[in-house]
């Protein structure tokens, strides 16, 4: 069973924007823009974690942390609170009112999944494999190192990101724009033939010899990890 993720944010498009991300990490989402809905959400499915808005339309961030926080059957869910730029003072008194995390808008997105996994191992080691299986290779997130055969692949933290990123849904396609967003961040601008040069490095650096292809170029749609890679055909 995979994570779920509840997202607080009045703020749509971030809101969207961190649905989508967590979706394409194989998370299970739901969002609200009302600090109010939280206690009845938690209430349906206590999620894994909750990323929380500082600054909501009705009761703050501040105030459904505390409300979390006070009740023993919500104290443990694990909060990163999301403020905004230079409220320094704020922040401090996010953690201090039990927030696990924080984060500053605008913040980048492969950071926001990096804490979240961090959390979440922290919180249910199961909820987050450490290890990534497909056939011969094998990515370890927590070693940050990918060995195929038992060999050693040596790769920059952006094909590691990338790599990693694929193979969490295998068989998945996803788009240059997509893995753009997840794996260099909506803030950073990059052409999208960066994501051809970095598969094309990928791909080089993962065979040796005669070893099969692991990453499936989908015509005029983008890339997917081959479901079939390392399975009987
Ligand atoms: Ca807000």
């Amino acid at each position: 069973m995979s994570a779920s993720i509840l997202v607080v944010e009045d703020e749509e498009p971030i809101q969207i924007l961190l649905s989508y991300n967590f979706e394409a990490e194989g998370y299970r989402v739901r969002a609200t823009a009302q600090g109010e809905d939280v206690s009845h959400l938690v209430g349906e499915e206590r999620p894994d974690l909750i990323v929380l808005d500082w600054m909501l339309p009705g009761i703050s961030g501040i105030e459904v942390c505390r409300l979390l926080r006070a009740r023993p059957e919500t104290r443990d869910i694990p909060i990163i609170m999301l403020t905004a730029r230079g409220e320094e003072t704020e922040r401090v008194r996010g953690l201090a009112t039990g927030a696990d995390d924080y984060l500053v808008k605008p913040f980048s997105v492969p950071e926001l999944l990096a804490r979240v996994r961090t959390i979440l191992r922290r919180a249910n080691p199961d909820a987050v494999a450490e290890l990534l299986n497909a056939g011969d290779i094998v990515l370890d997130r927590k070693a940050r190192r990918v060995t195929r055969s038992k060999r050693d692949v040596n790769l920059s933290p952006t094909e590691f990101r990338l790599l990693e990123h694929l193979m969490q849904n295998p068989g998945r396609v996803y788009s240059r724009a997509q893995l753009l967003d997840a794996v260099w961040g909506r803030d950073i601008y990059v052409d999208e033939r960066t994501v051809d040069v970095h598969v094309g490095r990928l791909r080089k650096s993962l065979q040796r010899g005669r070893e099969t292809d692991p990453i499936r170029t989908v015509r005029s749609m983008g890339y997917a990890f081959d479901e079939r890679f390392g399975k009987a055909s």
